[in-house]
């Protein structure tokens, strides 16, 4: 590197741009380790604080996508799709769409994250499956990918490892919501998956990184723009998490919940609506030329024949689940052993729930992790029976609580506010 990164960071501070070049060179020494952490949280504040412009935005999300492995998948003749949410409470919708996309002749390489704050994650929802390998190499993601059609990925340490860097120093700086910073720590993975195509489920509310709709507007513009500049065909929805998705915050409930779905069960109407409202965005993405009208009902018939159920048990085995425990699903995942009820003690209408504060609870109870080193209780639960706007009686049962001893709920029932 040819510039000090002390003047590199002041520029930030003091809000003049950066060229290309010193941009590039600066992160491609901060991957080398030759940039300490705290000089590149230095700069993350003032760029959380001054912005970068779009030709920043974009060169940072390139160096993001060029510091590590990229899956070239052009021979595998179908078209490569994916979906990327920008994280919430009781999201699942990723465990029903890979199986379900491919049993519509769509390629799905899928690479997700794991529980971030209060907001929960696919690969640690996955690993509540009894032997499920959600981390192998490259070479294996592209096998199971060239004879299933999908596969659930995780982001190894080869592909975009800058990425991996400046997302650990953000979360401890207090520099995650951005929305420069989020686009190109999106754009810059989703691009390393060699996708024709990809599908941004967008989420605001307080159980959201965005809080309302403008905000969750403006950054799904610019995960947009910077995806298709980098040639990915991109949507974007914008959806809300005021309140959980579904019935089920957790792991093992969480992917029960989308068993359900797959088996063309009945499950709770928004979690069916945001799913196939996303696979109905996938399928456009992946077959432009043919009538967009006809996806929804060939989606609920690949739910209902029991088609897309039958592709997840094969993609999990191949990804180390043996028979006799998909043979058992739902039955082979843990779950904790008491119920505790969480009643309400006003009526009235339902106003309010604090989604972020349930994701945070569900976290104490090692439903998620504090540390990246935290082990997660798989089988911890929450069973949500209330929706915004319901009517509630005094007494009525709001959620139920899966846990293994009983628990205080009084931190539980405050999340819902009847007025
Ligand atoms: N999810 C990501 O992958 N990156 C962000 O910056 C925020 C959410």
């Amino acid at each position: 590197m040819n510039f000090s990164p002390v003047e590199f960071i002041a520029r930030k501070r003091d809000g003049k741009p950066h060229s290309r070049e010193n941009l590039v060179s600066f992160f491609q020494a901060y991957v080398k380790n030759e940039i300490p952490d705290y000089q590149v949280a230095a700069w993350l504040m003032a760029a959380f604080i001054n912005g970068l412009s779009k030709d920043e935005k974009v060169w940072l999300t390139e160096a993001v996508l060029n510091s590590g492995d990229r899956f070239d998948l052009c021979h595998i003749d179908k078209p490569k799709i994916d979906k990327h949410s920008t994280g919430g409470v009781g999201d699942k919708t990723s465990l029903v769409l890979l199986p379900l996309l491919v049993s519509m002749g769509v390629c799905v390489p899928m690479m997700s994250g794991r529980g971030l704050g209060h907001t929960g994650g696919t690969l640690d929802k996955l690993e509540s499956i009894p032997g499920m390998t959600v981390l192998l190499p490259k070479e294996e993601y592209i096998k199971i990918l060239e004879k299933f059609g999908g596969v659930f990925m995780a982001q190894t340490p080869k592909i975009t490892p800058l990425d991996k860097k400046l997302y650990a120093l953000r979360d401890v700086t207090g520099t995650v919501e951005s929305i420069p910073l989020i686009t190109a720590s999106i754009i810059g993975k989703k691009a390393a998956e060699g996708l024709d195509g990809l599908v941004l489920d967008v989420k605001f509310g307080n159980g959201a990184f965005m809080k309302n709709l403008p905000a969750a507007k403006k950054l799904a513009q610019s995960l947009v723009e910077t995806a298709e500049g980098l040639g990915v065909k991109t949507v974007a929805l914008t959806t809300d998490m005021n309140q959980p998705l579904g019935e089920y915050v957790g792991n093992s409930v969480e992917v029960i919940e989308s068993i359900n779905m797959l088996q063309g069960q009945k499950v709770e109407k928004r979690f069916y609506d945001i799913t196939l409202d996303l696979a109905e965005n996938m399928c456009c993405l992946a077959f432009p030329e043919e009538d967009k009208n006809q996806w929804r009902g060939k989606l609920i018939s690949k739910l209902e024949s029991g088609e897309a159920y039958e592709i997840f048990g094969k993609i999990i085995e191949a990804q180390g689940v043996s028979s006799k425990t998909i043979e058992r699903l739902p039955d082979s995942l843990p779950l904790a052993s008491e119920i505790v009820e969480i009643k309400a003690d006003k009526a009235g209408i339902l106003k309010s729930i604090d989604t972020y504060r349930i994701g945070m609870l569900m976290v104490d109870l090692k439903a998620g992790r504090k540390k990246i080193t935290d082990e997660i209780d798989y089988g911890i639960g929450l069973r949500v029976y209330k929706k915004l706007e319901d009517k509630i009686e005094c007494g009525d049962i709001l959620a139920e609580l899966m846990v293994n001893e009983r628990i205080p709920t009084a931190g539980f029932a405050k999340c819902f506010l009847t007025e």
